[in-house]
């Protein structure tokens, strides 16, 4: 890569996770090959408070890895649920640049609405304190995910990561003043919905995500997904979107520093 390439940034990508077997098990070299296709930054993302020394130390050691730490809301058990000491004393760490992932889901667990809500208005209180941006994860739960978002009224904003949800749901976020984070699900032969929702966005308010190890776009689609195929998702929306590649790459890092301002993209 040459210095004058544009650079990409994995906006959401869970490298405590990752399938390492194509990389020999190495996450440095697995960084690395993500490196060489242009991938300059990567947020990696908490989940529970199980993960979050570990994406501390993450970000610690990479100079080019900064960190969110959040319970997410399928991780959120009633006795596991998260107190706002514990929350702001994690978010006291420089290199946790964003609150989450956060937010509701209930296509997999309707049943835990009631204990998610609590745990994503703890999180938007802690947003509302720290001034960071929050991560949100949202799915069959539009109108108690814009509720929530609309009652905290962050100046600040967030993301709705890995976004699969209709325009009507983008439009209503990107009123809030949020970003929209799209991720390799666009590339599937199924998401022509989610397409037309990637040519609506405006290029300022538009993020590229792996959320690896899940999720690989094609051509990879079914086996582990890494940090550098964020390229084949920028370079399939670019596309889409009539875009040169090198003007969206630029544009969506753009717009994570903007939204992210303390990570050092
Ligand atoms: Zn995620």
């Amino acid at each position: 890569m040459t210095s004058s390439a544009p650079l990409l940034v994995d906006s959401h990508c869970h490298l405590d996770r990752l399938d390492l077997t194509s990389h020999g098990g190495s996450l440095d070299a697995a960084l690395a090959a993500a490196r060489e296709r242009g991938v300059g930054h990567f947020l990696c993302i908490g989940v529970s408070a199980d993960n979050a020394r570990t994406v501390r130390e993450l970000a610690d050691r990479y100079p080019d890895v900064d960190c969110s730490v959040g319970i997410h809301p399928l991780d959120v058990a009633p006795e596991g649920a998260p107190t706002l000491e514990w929350l702001l004393s994690e978010l006291n760490h420089p290199r946790v640049v964003a609150i989450g992932e956060t937010g509701l889901d209930y296509h997999y667990e309707p049943e835990t609405a009631e204990i998610q809500k609590a745990s994503f208005a703890l999180h938007l209180e802690a947003a509302t304190i720290t001034g960071k941006p929050v991560i949100v994860h949202t799915r069959a739960a539009q109108a108690d995910t814009l509720a929530l978002l609309r009652e905290a009224a962050l100046p600040q904003g967030g993301v709705l990561h890995c976004f699969t949800e209709d325009w009507p749901m983008a439009k209503a976020a990107l009123d809030l003043g949020f970003y929209i984070s799209l991720s390799g699900i666009v590339t599937f032969r199924n998401a022509e919905a989610l397409r037309e929702v990637a040519r609506q966005v405006p290029a300022d308010r538009l993020l590229v995500e792996t959320d690896s190890p899940y999720l690989a776009p094609i051509p990879y689609r079914g086996k582990p997904n890494l940090p550098q195929y964020v390229y084949e998702v920028a370079a399939f929306l670019a596309d889409l979107r009539g875009e040169a590649f090198e003007a969206f790459a630029t544009q969506t890092t753009a717009n994570f520093r903007r939204l992210f301002p303390l990570a050092r993209a």
